[in-house]
C-alpha cells in the first residue's frame, strides 16, 4: 500500500510501502481514502525534519484532511454501512480525558497524520465510528475541505461564544453582524472567508496579491471584499466606525497580526489560527498591541484543532454554499493530483494555488 511519509532527519516527503491495516476488529470501521488535502501543517512537519512519529518509529505517515468511503464495518458497528462517505477527525484524546479534545493541553492526545499517530494517506486504514462524520452525497466533491473549514469554524464559534458572553445575546446576530477581517490567502484564509460568508457576515480579506488576481477575485466572487495589505491604514480616529469586530489571523506572521490588531475596534476579537512551528524572535512594538488591546478591551484567542460542533458546522456550511456557490467552492481546489505524483506539492506552493487534493482510485 502506497503512502506518503515524513522521516526524522529529512525534509523530503517519501512514497513508502505501508503495511496494510490490521484485521478489522469489533467496533471498528475500515475506511478507504478517496481524497486527501495537502496543508501548511504537512509542509511544516516536513520542513522541520523532525516529525512527531509514533513511539519507536522513525517516520510519520502523513494525511489529515481526508474524505473516505467505508469499505467494511466490524461487528457491533451500527452507525455506518459499507459505501458511506465519511470525514475523520484529526485529534483523539487519551482515555480518561474529560475535557473537549480540541481544548486539551498539548500532550494527552494523538493527531492522525500530525502528532504520534499515522495519517490517512494509505489507501486504507482503520478507525472507530466516534471519530467519523458522515458526509452527504451532495457535497462529496468538496467534502475534503471539511477539516480545514472546521478549524476556521472553531475560530468563529469560540469568538462568537465569548463575545455573546461579554456583550449579551444580541451581539453578533444577523441583524448586527460582526465585521470580519481575514488575514492570509492560503486555504485557512479561504475557509475563514467561507465561515463568515455562510453566516451572512461581511468579510474582508487582507493579502499581498494584486487586486484582480485569481485569489483576490475569488474572495469577491464569494461576496467578500479584497484589500491589499499595503493599503490598510485608516484614520485611527475612525476606528470605531471603520474597524473590524473579528480578525481571523491565518498567516502566523507577527507583522501581520500586529497590523491587523490595529484595525480592530472596541471589544473586538483576534483569533490566532496560524503560527510558525519554530517561532523566530523579532523586534516589534508589542507595547502598541498591549495599549490598543487594553483600551479597546480586545480579546486574543489562540485556536487549534476543532470540536465536533465545528465539524458539524463545516458540513452544514459546505451543503449551504454548495447550493449557492458551487463553482466558487470547487475553485478552492486548485490542483488535483494522483498520490504518486503529489510529492512536489508537499514542499512547494503554486503562486495562486489554494488547495491541492490527492485523488485516489
Ligand atoms: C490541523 C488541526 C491540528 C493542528 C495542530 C492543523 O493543520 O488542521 O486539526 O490540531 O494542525 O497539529
Amino acid at each position: 500500500m502506497l503512502a506518503i511519509a515524513a522521516f526524522r532527519g529529512s525534509s523530503e516527503p517519501q512514497l513508502i510501502e505501508a503495511p496494510p491495516p490490521p484485521a478489522l476488529g469489533p467496533g471498528e470501521v475500515l475506511c478507504a481514502t478517496l481524497e486527501l488535502g495537502v496543508c501548511g501543517t504537512d509542509r511544516e512537519i516536513l520542513h522541520s525534519a523532525a516529525p512527531w512519529t509514533p513511539e519507536g518509529e522513525d517516520r510519520l505517515i502523513l494525511g489529515h484532511e481526508c474524505l473516505a468511503r467505508v469499505a467494511a464495518v466490524g461487528a457491533d458497528v451500527s452507525d455506518y454501512r459499507t459505501g458511506d462517505l465519511v470525514v475523520p477527525v484529526v485529534r483523539r484524546a487519551f482515555p480518561g480525558q474529560t475535557r473537549r479534545a480540541d481544548l486539551l493541553p498539548f500532550g494527552p492526545f494523538t493527531e492522525r497524520g500530525i502528532y504520534r499517530e499515522h495519517g490517512f494517506s494509505p489507501p486504507q486504514w482503520l478507525d472507530r465510528p466516534e471519530h467519523l462524520f458522515r458526509v452527504p452525497a451532495e457535497i462529496a466533491d468538496v467534502a475534503v475541505l471539511t477539516e480545514p473549514l472546521a478549524v476556521s469554524e472553531k475560530g468563529v464559534n469560540e469568538a462568537l461564544l465569548l463575545s455573546r458572553a461579554r456583550l449579551g445575546a444580541a451581539a453578533w446576530t444577523s441583524t448586527a453582524p460582526p465585521r470580519v477581517l481575514v488575514t492570509g490567502m492560503g486555504p485557512i484564509g479561504f475557509t475563514a472567508v467561507l465561515a463568515a460568508v455562510a453566516r451572512g457576515w461581511p468579510v474582508t480579506m487582507l493579502g499581498r496579491d494584486e487586486p484582480g488576481s485569481f485569489r483576490a477575485s475569488l474572495v469577491e466572487r464569494f461576496g467578500g471584499r479584497y484589500q491589499p495589505m499595503q493599503q490598510t491604514t485608516f484614520e485611527p480616529a475612525n476606528i470605531e466606525r471603520d474597524g473590524y469586530d473579528l480578525c481571523l489571523e491565518c498567516t502566523g506572521s507577527d507583522d501581520v497580526m500586529l497590523q491587523a490588531a490595529g484595525l480592530i475596534r472596541s471589544c473586538g476579537v483576534i483569533v490566532w489560527l496560524g503560527s510558525m512551528r519554530v517561532p523566530q524572535p523579532g523586534t516589534h512594538n508589542v507595547q502598541r498591541l498591549m495599549r490598543d488591546g487594553l483600551v479597546r478591551n480586545h480579546l486574543h484567542i489562540g485556536c487549534v484543532n476543532a470540536a465536533p460542533r465545528d465539524f458539524a458546522d463545516a458540513l452544514a456550511h459546505l451543503g449551504q454554499l454548495k447550493r449557492t456557490q458551487a463553482a466558487e467552492l470547487s475553485a478552492l481546489i486548485t490542483a488535483r493530483v494522483r498520490p504518486e505524483k503529489s510529492l512536489w506539492h508537499y514542499t512547494h506552493r503554486e503562486p495562486q494555488g489554494i488547495k491541492t487534493v490527492l485523488m485516489y482510485d
